[in-house]
């Protein structure tokens, strides 16, 4: 297959000098099976997606059934479509009061943009500001919220008026001042190498925003859906944002986003100018079906509790020398090695035994574990081994 490595690599765009490249021929449930008949141990779940795992027989079958009714037939909010309805209802019933109403969208960063025009457009205030080593997305608008300046300073000039507190520094929060129209922020950091904050800070950003009039958006994309150990991570806080933003896992592992407000913030989408935001596939049935299927997954096999002890089963057992902390909540884990060389050694020699990890975007020196939340305690043992393993045989080799 020497054939489509090369064709991957010449009609493919990259945005990688050293893709893994792997060549995925099947996975289920935590592991992917290459065409040289080799089998990883996921502990990436496609980047915090496959939360119920790969090809669920239940996400699987609500393919099935969809693609026997109909795929796509009209752009985003035109016609009734069962799985839309069933789905935005579901999620409406599990959430606060005043995070009834749901636009569904196609990934994470389309629901950043559409949150921030939301947030717009119900304040009349142009002020948007974010979080230090936040990460929102990769276009323009979700760019400028994010505080990676390696990946922005191609793409200036960004959004105006855009500024950056530090994340869990009540110092800042003086800063969000009454032209501001939303904070958006990560209730728990994801590519800043898992940063959990203090319930205290979330709360007092919560207060800070209602003092100012400004919306609180919390970025669920990558905490959402059981992640962190519970259903959304702002459950952690007692603290409910005014718009929250989900993409990854929502989906059940087909593409989508959505942002969630009140029915009177958006309605605010419908007139002056209507069609306040537009998309042709946003809410497609088949996310929509599969979404569901996922959501009723996490429930009925209480994946959300197993989140939580699996990481902690893994924070227990992750104890080596060279470790100096793995931090973060549930299955939302980064492995603090305080040596960025290493982190890539032992993300590589991890991979060569079988157990596939990642990095982070803004943390070189820490490496990633969400793996799907059906993760056994034997798979997890497995990984532990293997990565202690590695860490004593990389080790003992510099030595
Ligand atoms: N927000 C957060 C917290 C994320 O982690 C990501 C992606 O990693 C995004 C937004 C963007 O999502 P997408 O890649 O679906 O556009």
């Amino acid at each position: 297959m020497e054939r489509l490595h090369d064709s991957f690599l010449k009609h493919l765009a990259q945005t990688s000098a050293t893709p893994l490249a792997l060549d995925i021929v099947s996975a289920q449930g935590c592991w992917l099976t290459t065409r040289d008949g080799r089998c990883y141990l996921d502990l990436v779940a496609g980047l915090a997606v496959n939360n119920v795992g790969h090809r669920h027989p239940r996400v699987v079958q609500a393919i099935r059934e969809q693609s026997e009714r109909y795929l796509h037939v009209i752009p985003y909010g035109e016609f009734i479509q069962e799985p839309q309805v069933r789905f935005a209802e579901r999620l409406a019933g599990l959430l606060p009061d005043g995070l009834d109403c749901v636009y569904f969208v196609n990934s994470g960063t389309e629901a950043i943009e559409a949150a921030l025009k939301l947030a717009k457009r119900a304040t009349g205030r142009t002020r948007l500001i974010g979080c230090r080593k936040s990460y929102h997305g990769s276009t323009h608008g979700s760019l400028s919220l994010t505080d990676n300046e390696a990946k922005k300073y191609r793409n200036r000039p960004l959004l105006p008026d855009v500024d950056h507190i530090r994340f869990n520094d009540p110092a800042e929060l003086s800063r969000i001042d009454h032209r501001a129209a939303a904070v958006v922020v990560e209730p728990v950091q994801g590519d800043a190498g898992i940063r959990v904050p203090d319930v205290a800070w979330i709360r007092s950003l919560r207060q800070r925003c209602d003092e100012v009039g400004a919306l609180l958006v919390f970025d669920e994309v990558q905490t959402g859906f059981g992640r962190t150990g519970k259903r959304f991570a702002f459950e952690h806080f007692g603290v409910a944002p005014d718009i929250l933003v989900l993409g990854k896992a929502l989906g059940g592992g087909l593409p989508m986003g959505a942002f969630i407000s009140s029915q009177e913030r958006m309605a605010l989408l419908k007139s002056d100018p209507g069609l306040g935001h537009i998309t042709t596939f946003g809410g497609h049935p088949l996310p929509c079906a599969t979404g569901l299927a996922a959501l009723e997954v996490l429930e009925d096999e209480g994946l959300t509790s197993h989140s939580a002890a699996m990481g902690q089963r893994f924070k227990e057992r992750l104890v080596h020398p060279r470790i100096r902390e793995v931090r973060g909540l549930g299955l939302m884990l980064a492995v603090d090695l305080g040596d960025a060389e290493l982190v890539q050694q032992v993300v590589r020699d991890c991979l060569d035994r079988g157990v596939l990890g990642f990095w982070f975007l803004s943390c070189p020196d820490a490496f990633r574990i969400a793996p799907p939340l059906t993760i056994t305690a034997e798979e997890v043992d497995l990984a532990c081994d293997v990565i202690l393993t590695s860490l004593t045989a990389i080790s003992g080799k510099q030595e």
